[in-house]
């Protein structure tokens, strides 16, 4: 039996895709198998490999892979680059997954500037950088194509200023109308509204979007795949990511993979990558920030940028507090990583910038610490014996510049992925 592809019928913000294919049915690499609802935000969904549909449930489509697999795809249709977007599929493929034609529909974005987030924030995964140092071209063109159909003023390529390679690669090759701007190497400067901030000098607040300061952010991988969609009328169907972990050889812990056939499972990632070494912690999706424990039969989709096999839990205290970010774990990852540590949670503290909006939490300043005693006071009074927290870089920073003194040690919710890379910890970046 040939490789099964899951397809999930929601892999972006909005209205499930509608299935349009049934089982039985041949499909080919880049057919439509699930399509936007009419009218509603939501995403065209394609098959990335060509094959025989197994299976339409409620919420996904499974697809078992003929054995021989074309490199070519179906192509989509029409000349209009707005419209080759919509028809492509494309939504935020940096985690967030909001229909990128619906970003660029908004009135407000016309005649403004377009900010290409290549912040890559999260540490460990690197495909973002790899793809921008192997064809910069790739990324200048995108962001061209959408400057055009914005009548944008400008166009700013947002990078880490520790990424010299990629940056000299760009510089090479800006157009008109296009700068870079160098960012700080700190947690979260990818997050979306710390971009226009440190571009734009606009401080938004947690309810505006960065059509508010005239502005619409894509994420670097979102701009390439723009130009596959326009230049080659190819639907999304590929994905790059970082493989990355308690891998088997311990030399090569951070693997990039590039064109990705979405709907691949886990499993056959962490095969490619020369397999599991042992023991793990868990296996997240995602980065060591932001990510969600996944399986080894979890389907790679559309906003996943990178897989990591974590080092073992270490054993936590018996009490610990929570002190939770608006960009990093949310309360009920902190608490599954507290329960992994063997812990029990006796108190929960937000940042003070961790603004409640709707169901989620957003930072009011993201990486700029509001002070954090008081926060880590009030977990030692509930009796936390140590505290686990999600902090950006400056607060982890603070954090470690009183829990200790207050006799509490400090677990971060990225340890065992930074761990299982040998990659330096989340703590005091400051003498
Ligand atoms: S200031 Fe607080 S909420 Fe904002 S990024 Fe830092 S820890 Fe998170």
């Amino acid at each position: 039996m040939g490789e099964r592809f899951q397809f999930p019928l929601k892999q972006h913000i909005g209205a499930p895709s509608v299935p349009v294919v049934e089982a039985g049915a041949p499909v080919s690499r880049g057919q439509l198998i699930a399509a936007k609802p009419a009218g509603g935000l939501g995403a065209n969904l394609y098959s990335s490999v060509s094959g025989t549909v197994a299976e339409v449930s409620a919420d996904q489509i499974t697809i078992c892979a003929a054995e021989e697999q074309p490199k070519d795809y179906v192509k989509l249709q029409g000349e209009d680059p707005l419209k080759l977007i919509e028809e492509a599929g494309l939504v935020g493929l940096g985690g967030a997954g909001f229909p990128t034609y619906a970003k660029l529909t908004a009135p407000a974005v016309q005649g403004g500037t377009v900010l290409v987030n290549a912040a890559e924030c999260e540490p460990i995964l690197g495909h973002n950088i790899a793809a921008i140092e192997k064809n910069p071209e790739q990324l200048v063109r995108g962001l061209r194509i959408v400057m055009d159909i914005l009548h944008a003023k400008e166009g700013v390529i947002a990078i880490k200023e520790i990424h010299k390679e990629a940056v000299e690669r760009l510089r090479a090759v800006l157009g008109e109308n296009m700068r870079i701007h160098l960012l700080q190497n700190i947690y979260p400067m990818g997050e979306e509204r710390a971009v226009v901030r440190e571009v734009l000098g606009v401080l938004l607040s947690v309810n505006s979007l960065p059509s508010e300061a005239g502005a619409v952010v894509l994420n670097a991988e979102t701009v390439c795949r723009i130009q596959e969609a326009v230049d080659l009328k190819k639907p999304l169907i590929d994905k790059n990511l970082t493989v990355a972990g308690k891998l088997k050889g311990n030399e090569n812990l951070i693997q990039i993979f590039e064109d990705v056939p979405i709907g691949r499972s886990v499993g056959k990632l962490f095969e490619a990558a020369g397999g599991l070494a042992g023991e793990y912690g868990e296996l997240v999706m995602g980065g060591p920030f932001t990510g969600k424990r996944t399986s080894l039969e979890a389907p790679v989709v559309k906003t996943t940028g990178g897989l990591i096999a974590t080092e073992c839990f270490m054993k936590g205290p018996e009490k610990i507090g929570l002190l939770v970010c608006a960009c990093s774990a949310d309360e009920a990852r902190m608490r599954q990583l507290a329960e992994s540590l063997g812990s029990e949670v006796v108190g929960v503290e937000f940042c003070k910038q961790a603004a409640q909006v709707k169901a989620a939490h957003k930072c009011e300043n993201p990486g700029k610490c509001p002070g954090q005693v008081q926060k880590i006071m009030a977990l030692k009074k509930a009796g936390a014996q140590a505290v686990l927290v999600g902090n950006c870089t400056d607060c982890s920073n603070t954090v470690m510049s009183c829990a200790p003194k207050l006799g509490l040690p400090v677990y971060h919710s990225t340890d065992a992925a930074l761990r299982a890379v040998n990659h330096p910890l989340v703590r005091r970046i400051k003498e």
